[in-house]
């Protein structure tokens, strides 16, 4: 009686809405602590592509560097 195959679970459709999301290219927007703003920081027009990295200085519609067109998910920072 052989068992080695138990214990070798792999869900396929394991994938979930936030890697979803991570694969949507967007900008990240730069951060800094501020103890004046009443979340302790403040986001700063200066953001980074989440598909190569680039940083840009402001929003742009796509990404200046890889082209990936940048979605803008309203409420989520
Ligand atoms: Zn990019």
């Amino acid at each position: 009686m052989t068992n080695e195959r138990k214990g070798v679970h792999v869900a396929k459709g394991d994938i979930t809405l936030d890697a979803i999301q991570q694969a949507i290219p967007h900008w990240i927007h730069d951060t800094r602590k501020d103890e004046s703003s009443v979340t302790g920081e403040v986001f700063l027009p200066g953001c980074k592509c989440s598909s190569c990295g680039y940083h840009s200085n402001m929003e742009k519609e796509r990404c200046p560097h890889c082209g990936a067109i940048m979605r803008k998910i309203k409420g989520v920072y």
